[in-house]
């Protein structure tokens, strides 16, 4: 199946109150991974990857032949939507594009207001003419972003509002609470603000950080607008964790196919689950 965009996937989740999971690529085996969950779920989803791993794991090109090569070898019938997490430039989201994505992250949002709406219209002018989908974000998650730990800053209603009128993004990640990496402490996401924004701009919404946000939460997330939901971090610590246990219970091993084994399976499963937490599976038919 070739690969679709975020408007194959997300307006319909929202309509029929389930997210589409967005998984990031860390290496090989995640890709490898994400894919065969979503395919035995057969569930849609969205597989990306971060713009600042893009180079460490080899560039946009050989980020789209790779998934597009296992999308073919794997024989995946689920819908993939090929996506470029945090886009930190209009010049890396038009690379992502010209290599194959079929969606990028245009992320303007440490800008002022006017030129994170500029930038960001560059961007979808491009992408759609393309047949690409673009999302955008306002205000700040918590934690680790773009490489800066910033604290967690809500999105304005109003600003939601013009960012999405004057650019005509196709899905919006309006921070409100969440927070990339761990959390310290119980996650409290702004669901009355959720709720204003959600009716104010229609487009679909994007939770970042979601890692560690409790079930409820991310229903109520979705009841709320939510079609979109990024999981990297609970991938992450289920991978290390057998990756250390597989170290230790094999101390005389040194091949990598049977040490990385375990924790490849541990990413499939994490991504299985949050599907199925997500409400998407069976979805992808
Ligand atoms: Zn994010």
């Amino acid at each position: 199946m070739e690969l679709v965009t975020l408007n194959d996937v997300l307006p319909k989740a929202k309509r029929k109150g389930y997210a589409v999971g967005h998984f990031n690529i860390n290496g090989f085996i995640w890709a490898q991974a994400i894919l065969q969950a979503a395919q035995e779920e057969k569930a849609p989803v969205v597989i990306a990857s971060s713009d600042r791993l893009v180079d460490y794991l080899g560039g946009f090109k050989q980020i789209a032949d790779m998934v597009r090569n296992l999308i073919k070898r794997l024989d995946i019938q689920v819908p993939v939507v090929l996506h470029l997490d945090h886009g930190q430039s209009v010049e890396r989201c038009l690379e992502a594009i010209d290599a194959g994505y079929s969606s990028v992250m245009y992320d303007g949002s440490h800008f002022p207001l006017a030129e994170n709406m500029k930038n960001t219209k560059k961007v979808v002018d491009y992408a759609h003419a393309n047949g690409v989908s673009v999302e955008a974000e306002i205000g700040t998650v918590g934690g680790y972003e773009d490489g800066v730990i910033g604290n967690i800053h809500y999105a304005d209603l109003q600003e939601c509002v013009e960012l999405v009128n004057a650019t005509n993004i196709d899905a919006l990640a309006a921070a409100l609470g969440s927070v990339h990496g761990k959390y310290k402490g119980e996650p409290k996401l702004g669901f009355k603000e959720m709720a204003e924004i959600s009716t104010a701009v229609e487009i679909p919404l994007v939770l970042h950080g979601a890692s560690g946000i409790p079930l409820a939460q991310l229903h109520q997330a979705i009841t709320l607008g939510h079609a979109k939901i990024n999981i990297n971090t609970e991938m992450n610590i289920a991978w290390r964790k057998a990756l250390q246990h597989s170290l230790v219970e094999n101390p005389d091993v040194y091949e990598p196919k049977i040490l990385l084994e375990s924790s490849k399976l541990v990413i499939k499963q994490t991504v299985s689950q949050k599907i199925k937490d997500f409400g998407s599976h069976n979805k992808g038919k």
